[in-house]
Order: structure tokens, then sequence, then C-alpha cells
């Protein structure tokens, strides 16, 4: 069973959840199936993490699980409320009519993906330089343990920013409203397998793909040093960008997730909101200093 999950959980994921939202969405049937697959996919990803942990200790809740809840619930309603006025804006879109509706539905769902993912990364990576964006991006840094639903913990105003970045090209183009829900769709799957406190392999595809294995990295809590692999479904920009960093070796344990400047970050859902707009929500000074060595805990 060890096994199956070792090396069956991605593709399960990728290649049959995400196949199914795909077809369903090309096949106009109820949106309803996308949001009982994203249900599939929240329990499939519970059920690896029991079967095979990367770290035992990480599947244990920590006061987060219900405020992690809380988080995938209200960021999804969103999703949902977005994809609503996607029809609306491609309507008015001067472009319309450029977007390769000829080409097989899942060639557009992949085209749209690589768009989307630039869009996504760029946000990503300024949140990590752009002080006002990082008191909103710093909520889904307060993890101190990876696993596959916090994927889904963001301030729903960042999420709403990454969202708007990376559809806007997209809608100019006039992507169908059924190619955008299938892409939604990969992106909670995404999210899922990229904070997964699974120990699954992939063997090269890591190199390509926005995984935990690359991720881990990106959540080390130490300023500058987790200011590497930024994608959300490939590290294609990041090779490109300059900022994939990776090393077989590392093991991850929660005393290196988190943020080394904000170790007492609020918990509670409702203090998450707020803490952005808050004075304790600021950088300090030392956030801009990146450490060469992670051993110097002091920023961040
Ligand atoms: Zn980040």
């Amino acid at each position: 069973m060890r096994t199956l999950v070792r090396y069956g959980y991605v593709p399960f994921m990728l290649l049959a959840v995400n196949g199914a939202g795909v077809a369903i969405a090309a096949a106009g049937a109820s949106k309803l199936w996308l949001v009982g697959l994203v249900f599939l996919a929240i329990a499939v990803s519970f059920a690896a993490e029991r079967v095979l942990p990367y770290r035992q200790e990480w599947n244990a809740a920590r006061g987060d699980d219900r405020r992690d809840a809380v988080h995938a619930a209200v960021n999804e309603s969103l999703t949902i409320a977005s994809l609503a006025v996607v029809p609306v804006l491609t309507a008015i879109t001067p472009f319309d009519g450029i977007w390769p509706g000829e080409w097989p539905f899942v060639v557009q769902v992949l085209a749209a993906i690589l768009v989307a993912d630039l869009g996504i990364t760029l946000v990503h990576l300024a949140s990590h330089k752009i002080p006002a964006l990082w008191r909103l991006h710093a909520v889904h840094h307060s993890v101190k343990r990876a696993y596959g639903f916090n994927g889904l913990m963001k301030h729903p105003l960042h999420q709403t920013l990454e969202t708007a970045v990376g559809f806007t090209p997209l809608i100019l183009l006039g992507m169908p409203t059924s190619v955008a829900y299938a892409v939604a769709l990969c992106a909670v799957v995404q999210l899922l397998l990229q904070h997964s406190n699974v120990d699954y392999r992939v063997g090269p595809l890591r190199l390509v793909l926005a995984l935990n294995q690359a991720h881990r990295f990106h959540h080390l809590k130490w300023a500058g040093v987790g200011d590497v692999n930024f994608g959300l479904f490939t590290l294609l920009w990041d090779h490109l960008l300059g900022t994939y960093s990776y090393d077989p070796k590392r093991q991850f344990t929660s005393d290196d997730l988190g943020m080394a400047a904000k170790p007492n970050y609020p918990d509670a859902y409702l203090a998450q909101l707020a803490e952005p707009f808050r004075s304790s929500g600021a950088c300090t000074s030392d956030d801009a200093k990146a450490p060469t060595e992670p051993a110097a805990p002091t920023s961040h």
C-alpha cells in the first residue's frame, strides 16, 4: 500500500482527478461534479498522508485544523465567485476571438495553466519582495507543518490578487469559462500536492513540476533562504528567473518552517485576516536581509 501511494498518489491526482475534471468541464456537465472532485481530492490527500507521511508529527493538528478548514471554505467559495465573473469579463474583452478554441480541450487547459502559472509565479515572487504584499502573503507562511490542506490556507485578498494576475491575460484572450473551471480544479489539486505531507516520488519530474519536494524549500523560515521555487504548477519560470533551488539530502522538520522573525504570528482565523493591517503585520527591518546560512534565525 505504501509503495502504491509513493508512486501512484501523484499520477492519480494529476491524471485521474484532473483528467476527470477536464472531461467534465469539456462536456459542459454540472459544475457540482467539479465540487465533488475537490472533496474527493481533499479526502485522498488526507488518506495518503496517513499511509505514507513525510513526517508523522505533521499529521497531528496543532489547533490549526478547524482554522484551515475555514480558510479552505472561504477561499474556495471565493474561487467559485470569481469563476462566475469570467463569462461577464470575457464577453467584454476587446481581443475576443484570439483564443485557440479549435485546439483539443485538454491542450487549451494545459496552455492556460502555463500562462496562469507565469502570472501567479510573478505575484508570488513580488509578494516576497514588496513589504505591502508580504503582509498579506505572510499568513500562508505562518504554518509550522506542511500538509495538503494548508495549501488552501492563505489570506483571501492575496488569493484574489494571485487569481486576478494569473487569469487576466487569459480572460483578455477570450478563454472560455469551461477552460477556467478546469484550471481552477487543477489549481486546488496542485495546492494539495504542493504542500502534501506524503513522502511520494515523481522521479525527474520533480525538476519540472512544482511539487512538495521543491516547495518545502520555499517554506524555510529564514528571509531570503525561502525566496525560491515560487511556481504553483511548474518550476519552469523559476528555472528561467534563477530562483530554483533543490538539495536531495535536505530533510525538513517543523523547526525549519514558518517565519523566523514572526514566531508568534496569530493562529486564529480572524486574527490572521486582520494581521496584515496591524503594525505587527509589517516586515521588520531585518526582513530585507538574506542570510547566507539558514543558521541565522534573525529575520523574515
Ligand atoms: Zn511564498
